[in-house]
């Protein structure tokens, strides 16, 4: 039995369900941002309970537009340094600096004590991301203390689509939240990337730098801005996504609780939060066996794992070590779980019997 990285399978009824919208935009006056975008873009604010939203080309490109219209320039943004470069390289792009911050104890998230240690007087925002599709679990408290100290809050949602904590879906618990639609995320346009918001300032600002920083009169710029608009193409896809991501969510959360139930606790810890519900976008397995020993016997056996988060933390980075617009301290809590924990596969095209499979080899490692 083989069982690959990664898997995305369209059933006859989705294809069929793109080719109709598809041969509308043939004969449509718009093939960039037109009647399909705007469907999207409504569709998915309504399901995320957002007030705005705004599709862009990528869940980076959603970042930097974030951090552009909060304008970061020569401020300090923490950020975690156990994400993908993703998060970071759009707080660089947009001139301000990144602060890097250690996890907690034992965990993939951003510590809270930490971040508080690590404000400054140049600090303008707190980025969070909600690993594997967890909701931070202090992020009330985190929201709490940006409100106090007036520091914006940006949530990296890149994992989390529809994950909802407290009746609060993910984007919502700060002043912007982005979300990506890369082909192995929760849900696909091909790239892509989507924005949300409760503000309407920054909701404006976005909106005009996505599109060059054009005013409201087309031929008028107000900013020097960027072209990250998505096509028509882009947002069919992203329309059938939405019609299944539920269901799909739920595969993803059946996959997890069985990999709870079989693996061998005495040997695996498998992250599962009650009060939280998260999109499962990665199983995230806490072990004390070394990750290249799993590796290598589950790839003797054909059993891929997916990517680690993270395997290298972003202050391990030499492009990084080198920057002057990276703060870098000391991070033990990320060196030590980048080591301890992996991410056995659990996209929806599983199978239960390949899910058995990968317990019962897992568990047979001494
Ligand atoms: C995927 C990802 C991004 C970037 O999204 P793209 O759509 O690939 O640009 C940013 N942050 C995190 C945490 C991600 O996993």
């Amino acid at each position: 039995m083989n069982i690959p990285i990664f898997k995305l399978n369209f059933s006859k009824k989705n294809v069929e369900f793109y080719q109709s919208r598809i041969s509308k935009v043939f004969t449509s006056k718009s093939l960039s941002e037109g009647k399909f975008t705007n469907e999207f873009v409504n569709k998915f604010k309504k399901k995320n309970h957002s007030k705005y939203a705004i599709a862009c080309s990528s869940g980076t490109a959603a970042l930097q537009l974030a951090f552009e219209a909060i304008n970061i320039k020569n401020c300090e943004v923490i950020v975690p340094t156990n994400t993908f470069f993703g998060t970071v390289n759009p707080i660089i792009k947009s001139g301000g600096k990144a602060v890097l911050c250690d996890n907690e104890f034992n965990s993939p998230e951003i510590s809270f004590s930490e971040i508080k240690r690590k404000v400054t007087k140049k600090t303008k925002v707190i980025c969070v991301v909600h690993v594997g599709g967890w909701i931070h679990k202090d992020i009330l408290k985190i929201r709490s203390f940006c409100k106090k100290k007036k520091i914006y809050l940006v949530e990296d949602a890149a994992h989390a689509h529809f994950s909802n904590y407290k009746n609060t879906f993910s984007g919502n618990f700060g002043d912007i939240g982005c979300f990506s639609f890369f082909p192995t995320k929760v849900m696909t346009t091909g790239e892509g990337g989507m924005i949300v918001t409760n503000k309407l300032r920054l909701y404006k600002k976005m909106l005009s730098l996505k599109n060059f920083g054009r005013s409201s009169n087309d031929l008028i710029l107000n900013d020097i801005g960027v072209n990250f608009k998505i096509s028509e193409f882009n947002s069919c896809l992203g329309l059938v996504e939405l019609k299944r991501v539920d269901s799909r969510i739920k595969k993803r959360e059946e996959i997890t609780k069985m990999y709870k139930k079989l693996l061998d606790q005495n040997k695996y810890d498998v992250l599962f939060r009650k009060k939280s519900k998260s999109s499962h976008y990665k199983c995230l397995v806490k072990t004390k066996i070394p990750y290249l020993k799993i590796k290598k016997y589950l790839k003797k056996r054909g059993i891929n794992l997916t990517g680690k988060v993270w395997e290298i933390p972003l202050h391990k980075q030499n492009v990084f070590k080198k920057s002057k617009k990276i703060k870098i301290f000391k991070y033990p809590n990320a060196d030590e779980f980048s080591k301890k924990h992996f991410c056995p596969p659990n996209y929806p095209e599983l199978s239960l019997k390949q899910i058995q499979r990968i317990c019962k080899v897992l568990n047979s490692i001494n």
